[in-house]
């Protein structure tokens, strides 16, 4: 009986798409608009989509322009026990609806402001619903904390991997050292500087990290993407993501017309800056107005794309990919579990065998041959370098199209209509486990999190302070240093 289980344990385990993540994504797939159902679609063949937590630390010390947090944000308490248990819940409802596994960040407002310990807990706890997590920083954070979040009380590693989102840019206003920066280089120092801590981390303590970076572009910045593309590929991030800024959150912040950044401009420039084409239409993620993305090597400076739309063969070796392994999970997975996954899944497709090997030695090519590339791993100089430009919409266009969509009905006006298929086809959702469902993090940023934030404020108000102080956030296990985050009346 026993023996009985644990081989249908492993034969689970070990099987190359397990059944939970099939019916989700056929679900997801289902349910996508037609328009986005193009072979090169990513969501419901090989990927769920991103998630994000929400209301868990809705608070921030840097005063930006623009800024998604509501106008109210800063008026909640960060508080721990509360984020954990918020953290527990949205997590556990999306590994129910979204099935085992997929990329989640831990956001809302500055994370690094809830207390090491509990920033840990809460890595941990996403972890343990099968969510890769990933914390999002303005980056202003110190190295002690940084241990404190990935060491235990017996200076032992609690994860093998940590993955961190710092945002940089100039449009920052309250960071130490560059409280007011007047362009965009002035800010390099900081991005090598928080990825360094990194580099250490690993030296020190073996453990690894995946880092992204990202800008919000505006028209007073956009003419510095290139500069700033040129200057991040240098340092050891592994994703460079820009958002163009949308209207979104607290409205005294916004203080340009953004609607003059487009996703064309803003890749032309990050092309410009890495210095050759960024090729990006083998694969989309959503809809192809929200997102555009790709990954390839990085080989010397020498940039060898994974997957090529103008070659015919890459996107043969796509498609078999997608038709025969997508959804398959590698992260967290054991190695012996995953080589025998790996072997059944090859079993029951051994014609894919050349056309990905073809793959293989086509993207070893773009990458100068295998001597550049041993040459270049020795030099420090070879990684894989994913680029991400993602496209927020306005609150104006998303309140009036989210509120047709609840009432089942599709705008005339060809705007809304057009918010509303990209809501439709939402790459990073926010869970809802009170109302059963989830969001697009556009609906939680322009419609729900304002009225969210105002029950918060209730729930967790600052406390102790008179309107002229100070609101200070405590790291109440007294690992690293008290900071103020400026104005309680803010
Ligand atoms: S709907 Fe909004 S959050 Fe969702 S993918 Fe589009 S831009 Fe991103």
């Amino acid at each position: 009986m026993i023996a009985a289980r644990s081989l249908r344990a492993f034969e689970l385990a070990t099987r190359p798409i397990h059944p939970h993540s099939r019916i989700v994504l056929d679900r997801r797939w289902a349910d996508l608009p037609e328009h986005v159902k193009t072979d090169n679609q990513l969501l419901g063949r090989c990927a769920i989509g991103c998630e994000g937590t929400h209301g868990v630390f809705p608070k921030c010390d840097l005063t930006c322009s623009p800024c998604y947090h509501s106008a109210d944000a800063n008026k909640v308490r960060v508080d721990g026990e509360h984020t954990l248990s918020e953290v527990h819940e949205q997590m556990e409802f999306l590994h129910q609806v979204r099935g085992p596994r997929a990329h989640a960040q831990l956001i809302g407002g500055e994370v690094s402001l809830l207390p090491a310990k509990d920033h840990a807990e809460a890595l941990l706890t996403m972890r343990k619903f099968g969510r890769e997590p990933m914390s999002m920083t303005h980056g202003d954070f110190s190295y002690d904390y940084l241990l404190d979040v990935v060491l235990d009380e017996n200076g032992q590693p609690r994860f093998t991997k940590v993955s961190f989102a710092a945002h940089f840019d100039s449009l920052m206003r309250g960071r130490r050292g560059a409280v007011r920066p007047r362009n965009e280089a002035e800010l390099n120092p900081f991005r090598e500087t928080f990825a360094r801590m990194f580099v250490d981390l690993k030296k020190q303590h073996g453990v690894s990290s995946y880092l992204a970076h990202n800008m919000t572009v505006t028209p007073s910045n956009v003419g510095e993407v290139a500069s700033v593309t040129r200057d991040v590929l240098e340092m050891p991030y592994n994703m460079m993501s820009f958002q163009p800024a949308a209207f979104i959150g607290d409205d005294r912040r916004w203080k340009e017309d953004f609607t003059e950044v487009t996703m064309d401009a803003v890749w032309d420039k990050i092309e410009e800056g890495a210095g050759h084409r960024i090729p990006w239409k083998a694969t989309q993620f959503g809809d192809p107005r929200c997102n555009r993305s790709t990954v390839g090597m990085r080989v010397d400076g020498r940039f060898a794309v994974l997957l090529d739309a103008d070659d015919p063969r890459d996107i043969a070796a796509r498609d078999r990919f997608l038709d025969h392994f997508g959804g398959m999970i590698f992260g967290d997975v054991p190695k012996h579990i995953l080589t025998i996954k790996i072997i059944r899944a090859i079993a029951g497709h051994p014609g894919d065998i050349p056309p990905l090997i073809g793959l293989a030695r086509r993207v070893v090519k773009r990458a100068g041959g295998a001597g550049a590339m041993i040459r270049a791993a020795r030099a420090g100089k070879l990684g894989f370098k994913t680029f991400v430009v993602h496209n927020f919409m306005d609150a104006a266009e998303v309140a009036p199209a989210w509120a047709l969509l609840e009432q089942g009905i599709t705008s005339d006006d060809p705007k809304i209509k057009e918010t509303q298929e990209r809501l439709g086809s939402c790459m990073y959702a926010m869970s809802h486990p009170e109302d059963g469902r989830t969001v697009p993090a556009c609906t939680q940023h322009s419609v729900l999190d304002p009225i969210e934030n105002i029950g918060l404020r209730e729930l967790l108000p600052l406390i102790g302070r008179s309107a002229a102080d100070p609101a200070i956030v405590s790291r109440p296990d007294g690992l690293t240093a008290v900071r103020s985050t400026g104005k309680a009346s803010q």
